[in-house]
């Protein structure tokens, strides 16, 4: 038996019908934006593995250092106990974070992060005595696959099973020059029951990256601190860069109080989530009264390698060549754009930052299980790319690492696709 089979008779992988699955690629090891299969065959990553691997694949800096914070100190319970990569990471984050963050709370994945985040604000307001628990999100949000993160996210085919079993939430449109005035009143409306607003700033990722612009999310985000509705930032996906920013907060003038991160955080090499705060929210915690503690954690809570690996991350995050190759991609994805956009076949694309989705006219379903979808899927693979399209939305979101080769062969096939599938 091969790996593809031995893996379908014992594993179950994420969003993926089993039934009909296509065996599953075997991937032996990566090299910058390259996947290698058994037979040595490049596969480009061109979506960063699910949005995490922002330097290239089995960064031999990360690698290092990871393996020498395992030949010191692979865990220790963090209730009670500390340590450097933790304190030293948080320290360092919070210099580059909107300068009223100052507290870092760790967790595992980004849906962590959100849970964590829902209820520092909930419980903010029920440590001051004040009853306001409703939740204000964006209508097709995305923010994770645990049930407070699929509550606040938009109903969709993927929780329709468990739809009666998610707390209500408010849900309003993205935000625009034609009805930011009405969102405004619609919050107000509700403001004295509201205990927080949760956003993707900029782009909603799974959703189909969908972007909408930094001055009406600034607006809103204005008049929501005005209503004293709390302000939850998440930037699991958008943080680090992708959106050509350091974090997507860095585009609007009004900072959140509560911002979630995880993906890019360790470069894609650990899971690790973070949520941090500004001081007000982590002051409403602290009392005689042990009922006002944060009851929360995970075993893993600050990994001291995963720490290690958003520690190695970092550095290479600030390394001035990082945000040139930022910009290079930005300009490269314009111009190609610019290429494109009249074709028959695209109905509209659109960027932000190293991001760019590419919206496909078809006569048929455009939803996640549309035909067009898995067609374009088979064709990327065996052209040796890798993008997943979302319904009939291609996007292209790659390491920063990605070489001008890499991304013209990527354009090259996709306007190859344009003619062909
Ligand atoms: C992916 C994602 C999450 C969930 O992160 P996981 O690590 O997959 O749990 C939350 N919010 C946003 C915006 C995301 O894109």
């Amino acid at each position: 038996m091969n790996l593809s089979e031995r893996d379908l008779k014992v594993v179950w992988h994420p969003y993926t019908q089993m039934l009909n699955a296509l065996p599953p690629i075997p991937i032996v090891r990566g090299n910058g934006a390259c996947l290698f299969d058994e037979d040595d065959k490049c596969y480009i990553d061109a979506i960063s593995s699910w949005w995490v691997n922002i330097h290239g694949h089995a960064h031999p800096y990360i690698a290092q250092k990871v393996a020498e914070q395992l030949q010191k100190l692979e865990h220790v319970i963090f209730a009670g106990f500390t340590h450097e990569p933790a304190v030293d990471l948080a320290e360092r984050l919070l210099k580059i974070l909107p300068a009223n963050q100052t507290k870092v709370f760790y967790s595992d994945n980004g849906s962590t992060a959100v849970e964590v985040a829902i209820k520092m604000c909930l419980q903010f307001w029920h440590n001051r005595g004040q009853q306001r628990t409703k939740i204000l999100a964006f209508k097709n949000a995305y923010h994770g696959d645990t049930f407070g993160a699929m509550a606040v996210s938009g109903r969709s085919a993927f929780t329709a099973a468990y739809d009666s079993l998610l707390f209500d939430v408010d849900f309003i449109d993205l935000p625009d020059s034609a009805n930011i005035e009405a969102l405004k009143s619609q919050i107000s409306n509700l403001k004295s029951q509201l205990a927080c607003f949760i956003f993707e700033p900029l782009v909603q990722g799974a959703s189909g990256m969908i972007m909408y612009e930094a001055k009406y999310l600034d607006q809103l985000m204005a008049h929501c601190r005005q209503e004293q509705v709390l302000l939850i930032a998440d930037e699991v996906f958008t943080g680090f860069g992708r959106t050509g920013k350091a974090f997507a907060c860095d585009h609007v003038s009004v900072q959140p109080d509560v911002m979630c991160f995880s993906k890019g955080l360790t470069g894609g090499t650990m899971a690790m989530g973070l949520t941090t705060c500004a001081q007000f929210i982590y002051d409403a915690f602290l009392s005689e009264d042990r009922l006002k503690t944060l009851f929360h954690g995970h075993s893993y809570t600050a990994n001291p390698v995963a720490c290690s690996a958003a520690q190695a991350s970092l550095d290479l995050f600030l390394a001035d060549s990082t945000m040139e190759n930022i910009r290079r991609i930005e300009n490269r994805h314009r111009q190609f754009a610019m290429k494109i956009q009249n074709h028959p076949r695209i109905r509209s694309t659109r960027q932000t930052g190293t991001i760019i989705a590419m919206e496909w006219e078809t006569r048929t379903d455009t939803s996640y299980f549309s035909s067009l979808r898995d067609r374009l899927y088979l064709y990327f693979l065996d052209a040796g790319i890798i993008l997943r399209p979302l319904g009939n939305i291609v996007y292209i979101l790659p390491p920063y690492c990605i070489t001008d080769e890499q991304l013209d062969y990527i354009y090259s096939k996709i306007e190859n696709a344009l003619e062909t599938i």
